[in-house]
Order: C-alpha cells, then structure tokens, then sequence
C-alpha cells in the first residue's frame, strides 16, 4: 500500500472534504501505513484527524443546499407553468414531478452525507420522505386537475405551492447525523416546521458511555417558528446507546 500524496492521491472518503482536512487525513493515514498498519486503519486514523469521526452537521454545506432548494424550486414552477399552458399533460407532469422530487431529496441527502455512504438504511429514510411529500403532492395534482376544468386557475397561488416543494430540510439533515439515531428521532427539522422548512435548523450529535445526545439548533439569522423554537427548548434528545443499537446486555 502506497502513501497516500495531496491532491492526487487522496482517500476516497475525503473527497469532498476542504484541503485541510484532506492534509490532515493524509498525513494520519500514512502515519499509520508507516507504523504497518492496515489501509482501514489508516482510513479510520484519516477520518478522526479531520474532527469527522461523528458525522456533523457543517454550515458549509449551507449555501448549496440553498442552491440545490433554489434551482428544484424554479423547476417545479417550470413544470406547473408547462402544465398550465397545456405543454404538458397532467400526467406528464405529475411523473416529472415526482422524478424530480425524488432526484432532490436524493442530492440534498448526498450533500448532508459529505462523501459517507449512502447505505440501505438512508434509502428508507428517503422514502419514508418522499412518501409523505407524493401524499401532499396528490392534493396539489388534485387542485391543478380541478383548475384547469373549471377554468378558474389561481396560478398565482399555484405558483407558489409548486415552489415550495423545493425546500426540503429533513433529507439533508438525515445526512449529518448517524444513521441509527435518525430513525430514534420523533421528527427532523423540516418534518413539522410551519414555516415550510425556512427556520433552517439543524442537528448536533454528543454523546458519553451510555447516551447520545441530540441538540436542535434553530438559525438565529433565520425566522424561527413557535414549532422550531419548542423543539430547541426541548432538546438534547436523549437515547440510550443500547436502544439505539438494539443492544441487549
Ligand atoms: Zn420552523
């Protein structure tokens, strides 16, 4: 196994990471290769010297995922003024639609997950996601159907439905934090916010021998819902390592 060597030959898992990170996973990878160790030794040595070894939330990762919700959102008002206009058949749009949402859900996720796997256990994550979003959009779809035959479109307001649909809190914030406790958590900033996602929050991770702990951070520069702001005051969540790994001792 040959020393790893910034920026051509850089572990896999770091790939997206800034080029300090990547410096200081390279130089702890080798560390490790030099003293014999195995290659996965030196990935886990890599993965701890760039503070990832808990999976966290980065606030890096905020603009685009501004950007990812900005450009789905000018897709769905895209798709639902093509289906005003007739361009598109109600069906037509109602399948690329849901495509879409699925591929943005997909993306925002990736970008949460920061280059970590994507395992089974985020897959069901994500449709558990989308099948509550494809129940909402059945209404939409319904509502357009209704418009165009009656005649009497609100296209302003239908605008503004479609353009919702582009932001999308949960997916990405499922990425940062470990899988497992995902699945423990009642609900994900963006499941229950009434301002449709926009109070941004996120999630931090901590844990000692026996707990996890999980800490809900409402934006401050963002305008906070009476829902995010209960959740904040409420957490850290707290779970127990063993009902999380469905350990039994
Ligand atoms: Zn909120």
């Amino acid at each position: 196994m040959s020393p790893y060597r910034y920026p051509n030959y850089v572990p896999k898992v770091a790939k997206n990471w800034t080029v300090s990170e990547k410096k200081r996973c390279i130089r702890a990878a080798n560390a490790v290769l030099r003293d014999g160790g195995s290659e996965e030794e030196a990935i886990f040595a890599c993965i701890h010297a760039a503070g990832k070894g808990k999976k966290q939330y980065d606030e890096r990762d905020e603009q685009e995922y501004e950007e990812l919700c900005e450009e789905a959102s000018q897709e769905f008002q895209e798709l639902l003024v093509a289906v005003l206009s007739g361009a598109l058949s109600i069906r037509e749009f109602s399948e690329r639609f849901r495509d879409r949402l699925r591929i943005h859900f997909s993306d925002l996720m990736l970008l949460g997950l920061q280059g970590e796997e994507f395992t089974e256990r985020h897959r069901e994550i994500l449709e558990q996601r989308l099948e509550r979003e494809y129940e909402y959009f059945d209404g939409f779809e319904a509502d357009i159907r209704e418009a165009l035959s009656s005649g009497v479109i609100y296209s302003g307001r239908l605008q503004w439905r479609s353009s919702l649909y582009g932001y999308a809190r949960a997916p990405f914030i499922a990425g940062t934090i470990p899988v497992d406790i995902t699945f423990m958590m009642p609900y994900l900033p963006g499941d229950d916010c009434l301002g449709k996602s926009l109070c941004k929050c996120w999630l931090e991770v901590d844990e000692d021998e026996d707990n996890y702990y999980v800490y809900w951070n409402v934006n401050p520069s963002a305008e906070n819902c009476v829902v995010c702001l209960d959740h904040e005051a409420e957490s850290p969540y707290t779970f127990s390592k063993v009902e999380v790994h469905g350990l039994t001792t």
